[in-house]
């Protein structure tokens, strides 16, 4: 057991830090589906920390392959005409496997850097065509993109929005799962000024919702009409969480450009990237849109890409994608048995291994920290779920079991029980 030092210099993401110092969960080893805290007190990890964990913790193969890289070249740059085989190797593949004709492929250092390249990319691909004016970014209303500069600009959480002064001009946002009211947006703006819409396929840390049935497939079509780039988020959605490579093959559907991070290396090392299709790569790699003058220090580092060709090893030799798949019904059912509980509002999911359950509405009234004291009280009955706004979530690693998926609601179902004592 390691004692952690629990120190005050630790700012947290999305944390009130007057809070967290006076009680802080720490986390000090894994293994599997498992997580272990510093009283050495074993808990299930039912979100796979933050949505990313899909090959399971501990994974030996992942460990020594990043280990070996360092050995032999641990970091370099592939800017300008430098490459490095790990980094040709994974795009290589990503792109075998992406939804999209002749990919070429972007790499970030996570899923934030990934949404700012793909929103750069998306207007400076139509200055470089010609249209300029074509600015305009649409997202839905609730959508998570990430913390970066123009990933704040894009976003649809408004508390993530507010207190930063002028954001990303020409971000608008539309309702979360109306196809007409993104069709009306881009007849309001016009659509010689819109450059690109951005969804996720299941909107994830706003909430997690599941589209509606065709909604996707009715913005892909309204961007077609319109000659505008269709951007799928598929952060969370990638590398198994919903059964498939980059999520959006589920609804047969065929983005502009995609953005992956989390799964695709199952967080052993940091790393995004952008799918980009072969239309929007096309000017810069075959015609006259000169160099993309955007990229970080780490992009195509080739420890971290040893780390994620490992991680598509285990995913392929496991069949994790199929499993996910399998679990799926399992998973909701096993959620759905806690519709009728007193302090569940909603139960959502159905769509790959997440899902969330609403606390009951008189039980937000109540108390505001509900949904946090909700949590801790899951945790206390050693499984971990994460507060969502107004719900609990849950997104465990894809090698997870029924008889483990049965722990998750055993715990949830008690620590609700105790909401309402
Ligand atoms: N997009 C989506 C859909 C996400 O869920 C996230 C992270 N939860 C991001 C972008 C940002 O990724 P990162 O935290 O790696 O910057």
């Amino acid at each position: 057991m390691t004692t952690a030092p629990h120190g005050t210099a630790l700012w947290h993401p999305f944390a009130d830090m007057s809070e967290v110092k006076a009680e802080q969960f720490c986390v000090t080893r894994a293994e599997g589906v498992w997580i272990y805290d510093d009283r050495g007190r074993r808990y299930l990890d039912g979100t796979a920390s933050l949505w990313y964990a899909n090959a399971g913790h501990g994974r030996t193969e992942i460990i020594e392959a990043a280990a070996a890289q360092m050995r032999e070249l641990a970091a370099y740059s592939v800017f300008n005409d430098f490459t490095n085989p790990r980094a040709e190797e994974l795009a290589t593949r990503l792109a075998g496997l992406a939804p999209v004709d002749d990919a070429k492929i972007f790499l970030t250092t996570g899923g934030g850097e990934a949404i700012d390249t793909a929103a750069k990319l998306a207007r400076l691909y139509w200055a470089r065509r010609g249209h300029p004016e074509r600015t305009h970014i649409l997202s839905r209303g609730s959508a998570y993109h990430g913390t970066n500069g123009l990933g704040t600009g894009i976003g649809g959480i408004e508390a993530n929005r507010t207190g930063f002064g002028a954001l990303l001009p020409d971000a608008v946002r539309v309702a979360r799962d109306d196809a007409d009211a993104l069709r009306e947006t881009v007849e309001r703006l016009g659509a010689e000024r819109v450059a690109a819409f951005f969804a996720e396929p299941v909107l994830g840390a706003g909430g997690l919702h599941p589209p509606e049935p065709g909604y996707l497939e009715a913005v892909a079509k309204i961007c077609a009409e319109h000659d505008i780039l269709f951007v799928a988020d598929s952060v969370i959605c990638g590398f198994g969480r919903v059964g498939t490579w980059f999520g959006v093959e589920r609804w047969g559907l065929r983005p502009d450009m995609i953005t992956f991070a989390k799964g695709v290396t199952s967080g052993y090392l940091p790393l995004g990237g952008v799918v980009v299709g072969d239309r929007v790569a096309e000017p810069f790699w075959r015609g006259t849109g000169g160099a993309f003058r955007h990229g970080a220090t780490y992009s195509g580092h080739p420890t971290v890409a040893a780390a994620a060709l490992a991680n598509l090893d285990v995913l392929e030799r496991e069949s994790l994608l199929r499993r996910a798949d399998e679990l799926e019904g399992p998973l909701h059912e096993a959620l759905r048995s806690l519709a009728g509980h007193p302090a569940v509002g909603e139960v959502r999911g159905g769509t790959g291994l997440l899902g969330a359950v609403e606390l009951a509405p008189d039980l937000l009234a109540e108390d505001p920290g509900a949904v946090p004291r909700a949590q801790r009280a899951v945790r206390d009955r050693g499984v971990v779920v994460r507060p969502l706004g107004t719900a609990l979530a849950v997104s465990p690693p894809l090698t997870i079991t029924e008889s483990e998926i049965g722990l998750i609601t055993d715990a949830l179902r008690e620590g609700l029980d105790a909401m309402l004592r």
